[in-house]
């Protein structure tokens, strides 16, 4: 296993970039790939979408590493009981908002693995 999900090697390949784990044995849920729970060990897990989770945090930097995207929107959401950060597809987006977790971005230029976005979702 990579640790890493929705890669083109590993068992993430099989997985959507939204899925998370649940433990079979405690109920424990969260996001990237891992071969035992976190809290209990155990070793059997089931998948499910994250669907809609709330942005809790923005930040953007604007002093970058080579080849990522200046200025680098990041955010913090929690999907339930799943909380993750990852780049903001739309810089406006605030606390508070509703966001899914999808897409395929290059986090740097010319890197050939592509990530999922946090994506604001549109009011009715
Ligand atoms: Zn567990």
């Amino acid at each position: 296993m990579t640790g890493e999900s929705g890669d083109a090697d590993g068992r993430g390949a099989a997985l959507g970039v939204d899925e998370a784990f649940v433990c079979a044995a405690c109920g424990r849920r969260w996001y990237y790939t891992r071969e035992r729970c976190p809290d209990c060990g155990g070793a059997e897990a089931s998948t499910y979408a994250l669907g809609e989770g709330e942005l809790l945090a923005v930040t953007v930097t604007h002093v970058t590493p080579p080849d990522v995207r200046s200025p680098n929107a990041l955010g913090l959401a929690r999907f339930g009981d799943v909380r993750l950060i990852a780049q903001l597809t739309d810089a406006d987006a605030a606390p508070g908002d509703r966001v899914t977790f999808g897409g395929a971005h290059r986090l740097r230029d010319g890197d050939a693995r592509r990530r999922p976005r946090l994506v604001a979702v549109e009011s009715p």
